[in-house]
């Protein structure tokens, strides 16, 4: 994948949200959670309506979204993975404006305020095999979720493990 030269693949950013867990690091990157911080109240209120949010951005899907307020150290450590690959582009208005909710827009490698969130991007046709979290390509079967980590609001397409392994696999029979 030539598209993201810059972000270090999965097992090396899982190791280091292991890391970052086990020091007792903020469950948002650094950077991140110094400026949103003080986001957190707006950031529940966003997570509790995101469910209603993603159908009208993407109307047809199949919607998941986590609900147990603490999630397993593996759970955590996954996500903040998928969360250290969306570093290298941040939307300019997270970095100059107040504090305020950010989405991890996994598929799309990218975290966007709330506003730039919205506006619908698709991603580069020739990674539509790829998991958004773990990033294992072939994948057939997706489990559409998106989930709040600290202050970030993370959204993305999971293949049948790491959906296992988030707690968002569909229980129902696929269609
Ligand atoms: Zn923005
Ligand atoms: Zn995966």
């Amino acid at each position: 994948m030539t598209r993201h030269p810059d972000v270090p693949p999965f097992a090396a950013r899982l190791a280091a949200a292991h890391r970052m867990i086990a020091r007792g690091a903020p469950p948002a990157p650094v950077h991140l959670a110094d400026q949103l911080g003080a986001a957190g109240k707006e950031t529940q209120r966003l997570a509790d309506r995101i469910g209603a949010l993603m159908p009208l951005l993407e109307p047809g899907r199949n919607w998941r979204q986590r609900q147990d307020a603490s999630p397993s150290t593996a759970a955590r450590a996954y996500l903040l993975a998928a969360v250290l690959g969306c570093l290298s582009v941040v939307c300019p208005h997270l970095r100059k404006g107040g504090p305020q909710p950010a989405f991890a827009l996994l598929a799309l490698r990218r975290v966007s305020c709330a506003r730039c969130a919205g506006i619908v991007r698709r991603p580069p046709p020739g990674e539509a095999d790829r998991c958004d979290v773990c990033t294992a390509r072939g994948v057939s079967r997706f489990h559409p979720f998106a989930c709040r980590l600290g202050p970030t609001l993370l959204v993305g397409d999971a293949c049948p493990a790491c959906a296992e392994l988030l707690g968002i696999r569909i229980k129902e029979a696929a269609s």
